[in-house]
């Protein structure tokens, strides 16, 4: 499947991606298991790791409703404060940071770069097309930036920018806009790709960006907004978009 609808890319300077779903495959996750996985690390006794579990979950799924309701960011922080791991003026102690690394790994192997984004990159790159990621993520940039560099992409970036460094989230067009100003570009000279209709395509095209689409089918019903926007491309591929590029 490839369709468009308008193919005005005489003008265009940059190619932005997305994260989650766009650069990494997606995969179907256990949104309970990766909590279960902290509670385990953090040193819980058995008996009540389900329960802290279970909390950290609604604390994660409030947060995520928060920023999909206002466009705000978050931060996984907020989540270990909600439930009264760690107080707003401390440090994280021993044990968290102990849940924590346990979180990090059990995400590792939903975070790598789809192996054919990085020559289509570079192919872009040496027709002058800038390359930027913008994602909405609640995890700190040193964790976006240690996984580039481990699937050895990081020079292949011109900026990343991430919401959990910022105010807003998608589809706030400010984070849009931040982002062309990162890249030193007028939103215009723009394509978003993004396998969200609604946080993706429609924030940016909201911005003066244009909003590609990539899907698949894989979303959980209850993340999906609905929205009545047309992208200007759809593709499957990731080498299908150097044909967009004039
Ligand atoms: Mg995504």
């Amino acid at each position: 499947m490839m369709e468009t609808v308008s193919r005005d890319s005489a003008d265009l300077k940059a190619l932005i991606l997305d994260w989650g779903g766009t650069i990494t495959p997606w995969h179907q996750v256990d949104y309970r298991a990766q909590w279960t996985t902290f509670a385990d690390g953090y040193g819980t006794m058995a008996c009540s790791l389900n329960n802290l579990a279970a909390t950290l979950l609604d604390a994660e799924r409030t947060l995520w409703r928060r920023v999909h309701d206002d466009h705000s960011s978050g931060h996984l922080r907020e989540i270990f404060e909600a439930v009264g791991i760690v107080q707003p003026d401390e440090d994280y102690d021993a044990a968290t940071l102990a849940g924590i690394e346990a979180y990090r790994t059990f995400w590792e192997p939903h975070t790598f770069t789809h192996p054919a984004w990085p020559s289509v990159w570079e192919h872009l790159r040496s027709r002058g097309v800038k390359i930027a990621v913008l994602s909405n993520t609640i995890w700190p940039r040193s964790w976006h930036e240690d996984w580039f560099a481990r699937d050895g992409v990081s020079d292949l970036l011109d900026v990343q920018v991430y919401s959990s460094d910022l105010e807003w989230a998608k589809p706030h067009p400010k984070i849009f806009e931040y982002t062309a100003e990162q890249l030193g570009l007028d939103p215009a000279e723009c394509a978003y790709l993004g396998d969200r209709r609604y946080e993706d395509v429609f924030g940016a095209q909201r911005a003066g960006m244009q909003g590609w689409w990539f899907p698949h089918d894989g979303l959980p019903p209850d993340q999906i907004v609905e929205v009545d926007v047309t992208p200007e491309v759809t593709l499957t591929e990731p080498d299908q978009v150097i044909g967009f590029f004039a």
